[in-house]
């Protein structure tokens, strides 16, 4: 046994910060690689621990020693935790929760795991053969089986080691409630036709007509799906095993790949690139030895971006390093995945939660094994396990998805460049509309800009027109929504036969209920926000805490129940269309509607195959698809995402409405887009009508750069929040004074600007009252600085058993 493994390295899936050293029993010591999930004792618990190196004999004397080696083979390569620790330090994040973040969840097989114990372990007991610990486990066992978790808590001394020992005696069976489930490989029958056919075509005289024409086919055609051939040749199955028998042609199976749209997916061909897509590509290319390197690939939609993602990735994993690719959402990784499979067949990998936690598991260790050249995911696929990747790419790298909410709160594409520099790779942002930091820093020379202005095969963009919603005023209830112009285009669409896009960026019937007798809004018990009617479910619901009660509950305030249902929702659209166009099928896409696994897919396939006439739906609408038919897209109200107090709702107005417009006229009709809003003159409103972002962004910096904003500054968002009013209010302003007292004592951290504290524009969610502070600076230095000892000298007033402080990094949700 090597000396080195005798103590260990450890992070905790804890919020502490820092690693421990633990020491390694004997037996186990041939076991510990980095990588590798441990049991350890930990203050009086047993909790997970991340190997993450060999340690040296501390000068700690109390050392204790790790329980049990988790894993078989480590769950990340070795040279992933410099990535871990910086992601640890810049987001001031403990370690072990960094890694458990990344690793995808479903691991924790300890929870997975049934004990039962067998007719010989039941002998041993009864004939006295078991040590005092084995007797312990046994008659835990005795009455029922109990899992591996909960025998843990119950037994003392415990140790997997002594579990597996009884394993081995055959006194006990470990059960695994979790399975990994491989996907197993579809497979289809395909015919070719054989040489021998060419050299005997003439001398078969005998030969039935219909056999001759299937073989002459064949001779053409060169291979086929037998399904594909019946559906030329009905009596072809039968035939072509009668033709096979004689030699003249080959039955053999093929490896079938069909998208979640349910179609097969074939090798593709590798099509010429056009005169801009051979540019950049070109560019791309010319720096891939050089080390790390990004571009922002600006290209409209349809312009050929993802043409360019798949020559560059077969380059890189021609030279053997492997690839990530980032898409925002299930739907569009889907069609990233399809486009893969037909170029590099299945040395792909696919990550996101559209997989049962058992097949994600499979495609993590496939790529932990190094049986895959790529991986496509939504935002935690940047924690793909490869020892070093060749190209990161972010497809919509615009897209505020790439932002976690919760726990680790990271941007998965601010760390693709993190880890990308780290192993020395390439990275291609893509996007039709980039986010105001990436072109600002294509601007300043941190990434290399390159663009695509043209669509791939001329198509024009579809053609915005503006309708004044201030005129609809006096019109009454949806009327006002859906504007004569709108109905007009929506009856024309289906009359051709055609299919349209309803967006509207609110989901619910509607949003803000009030009560007829004494006009107060109907409120959330819980949070600072009126409930949302939703008639589907029949219930108000809160969208921030999840609260609910029955529709036909009266105001709290004075007992009416009657009660006004104001403000428009997808709902409450889906009904005015449905009463306008009885003769359309009506689908409606958002939050409510695709909770089921599966159900964006199903509503994508529908309006594919043409079962869908009208789609209405929220943002989820307006990412990405491609779907020929669609030549009408309508925007209810532009204006929903510009009245919200974020520095970015211009930015985040722009990229939806030139995202949405882009669904129309994909195919080979021109589109049309009704863009209707309150604010016609406002510029995000006027550049997204002319697709023209330069002059977006013109006007969108000024305006950062004037009130000091990102990208000029950067942020960290202090959230203070806790039940009692008044506690986290006088709470917030010590935290604040605190703030200021230390940047007043130090030159280092002047550049510093402290906001607030300030109610949140959310004062309360799901009872807690909620207060922000809002650090700012020009250099991220001395921010990190500052919220380091923050953090590290006063944890105590940031957490207490009353008050909860989350740090939010460049924070994107700021209310
Ligand atoms: P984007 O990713 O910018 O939206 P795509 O790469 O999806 O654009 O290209 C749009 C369409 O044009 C796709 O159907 C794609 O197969 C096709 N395409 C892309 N590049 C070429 C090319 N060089 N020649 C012919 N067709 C192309
Ligand atoms: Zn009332
Ligand atoms: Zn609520």
């Amino acid at each position: 046994m090597s000396k080195k493994n005798s103590y260990i390295d450890v992070a905790v899936a804890l919020p502490v910060h820092g690693t421990f050293t633990y020491r390694v029993p004997a037996a186990l010591q041939s076991s510990v690689t980095p990588g590798k999930r441990i049991l350890i004792p930990f203050g009086h618990r047993r909790v997970t621990g991340f190997i993450t190196g060999y340690g040296h004999t501390s000068k700690v004397t109390d050392i204790k020693d790790i329980l049990d080696v988790l894993d078989e083979k480590p769950l990340f390569p070795k040279t992933m935790l410099s990535f871990f620790r910086w992601i640890a330090n810049y987001y001031f994040h403990p370690l072990g929760e960094v890694i458990k973040n990344a690793l995808p969840g479903g691991l924790t097989i300890y929870d997975h795991v049934t004990l039962t114990i067998t007719t010989r372990g039941r002998q041993a007991l009864v004939r006295k053969q078991t040590a005092a610990a084995d007797k312990k486990v046994l008659e835990a066992l005795e009455q029922k089986s109990c899992t591996l978790k909960k025998l843990s808590r119950t037994i003392q001394p415990f140790s997997p080691s002594l579990i597996r020992s009884l394993e081995r005696r055959n006194w006990l069976i470990c059960q695994q409630t979790l399975k990994v489930t491989r996907t197993t490989p579809k497979t289809e029958r395909w015919v070719a036709v054989n040489d021998k056919w060419q050299n005997v075509a003439n001398k078969l005289p005998k030969l039935s007509k219909a056999r001759r024409d299937i073989l002459t086919y064949l001779t053409d055609v060169k291979e086929i799906s037998v399904k594909n051939l019946k559906s030329k040749f009905p009596t072809a199955p039968r035939l072509i095993n009668i033709l096979a028998a004689d030699g003249l042609v080959t039955i053999y199976s093929k490896r079938l790949y069909r998208d979640p749209l349910g179609e097969s997916v074939a090798f593709d061909r590798v099509p010429e690139l056009t005169e801009e897509q051979h540019q950049a590509l070109t560019i791309i290319l010319k720096d891939l030895e050089h080390g790390f390197k990004a571009h922002l690939l600006h290209g409209v939609t349809g312009s050929g971006k993802t043409e360019i993602y798949l020559q560059l990735a077969h380059r890189i994993i021609r030279s053997g390093v492997p690839v990530i690719v980032l898409v925002p959402e299930i739907a569009l990784i889907t069609q990233m995945e399809r486009r893969f499979r037909a170029r590099f067949g299945e040395r792909v990998a696919v990550l996101h939660s559209g997989l049962s936690t058992g097949e994600r598991l499979d495609q993590w260790m496939r790529i932990a094994d190094g049986a895959v050249d790529i991986a496509i995911g939504a935002r935690s696929a940047v924690f793909a396990p490869f020892a070093k990747i060749g190209l990161m790419i972010v497809d919509e790298e615009h897209d505020p998805s790439y932002k976690q909410e919760s726990g680790l709160r990271y941007n998965a594409r601010d760390l693709a460049l993190v880890r990308a520099k780290l192993d020395g790779a390439t990275v291609v942002l893509g996007s039709a509309t980039p986010s105001i930091q990436s072109y600002y820093n294509a601007a300043t020379g941190k990434l290399m800009r390159l663009t695509l202005n043209r669509r791939v095969h001329q198509k024009p963009l579809p053609a915005i027109k503006i309708v004044d919603l201030r005129r609809m005023r006096d019109l009454r209830g949806t009327d006002r929504f859906i504007t004569p112009e709108l109905r007009h285009a929506i009856q024309a669409t289906l009359q051709r036969k055609e299919q349209t896009i309803l967006f509207l960026n609110r989901r619910g019937f509607a949003g803000f209920p009030v009560c007829g007798a004494c006009g107060k809004p109907i409120r959330c018990k819980n949070c600072d926000i009126t409930l949302t009617l939703h008639r589907n479910s029949n219930a108000f619901k809160c969208h921030y805490c999840g609260f609910s009660k029955a529709a036909s509950s009266a105001c709290p305030a004075c007992g009416s129940d009657h009660i006004h249902h104001l403000g428009l929702g997808t709902e409450k659209l889906e009904a005015a269309i449905h009463r306008l166009f009885p003769e359309a099928n009506v689908a409606r896409m958002d939050r409510d509607t695709t909770t089921r696994r599966g159900s964006i897919l199903k509503i994508l396939r529908q309006l594919k195959n043409g079962a869908i006439d009208i789609l209405i739906g929220t943002q989820m609408v307006a990412k990405g698809h491609d779907f020929p038919n669609i030549t009408l897209v309508g925007i209810i109200c532009a204006d929903l995402s510009l009245s919200f107090p974020d520095f970015r709702a211009g930015e985040r107005t722009f990229q939806l409405l030139a995202q949405v417009a882009g669904r129309a006229g994909r195919g080979k009709r021109l589109g049309r887009v009704i863009l209707q809003t309150y604010n016609p003159a406002h510029f995000s409103i006027t550049t997204a009508r002319q697709q023209d972002y330069p002059a977006f962004y013109k006007q969108e910096i000024a305006f950062r750069q004037a009130l000091n904003y990102p990208p000029f500054a950067r942020m960290v968002l202090l959230r203070i929040t806790g039940q009692d009013a008044r506690h986290i209010a006088s709470q917030a302003q010590s935290v604040g004074e605190l703030c200021r007292q230390i940047i007043n004592r130090r030159k280092r951290l002047q550049s510093i600007t402290i906001l607030g504290p300030i109610e949140a524009p959310l004062a309360r969610i799901a009872r807690r009252y909620r207060w922000h502070l809002l650090l700012k600076s020009p250099h991220t230095g001395p921010l990190h600085k500052f919220v380091h000892e923050l953090v590290h000298r006063h944890s105590n007033l940031l957490n207490t058993p009353h008050v909860r402080t989350t740090i939010d990094v460049d924070p994107y949700f700021m209310m």
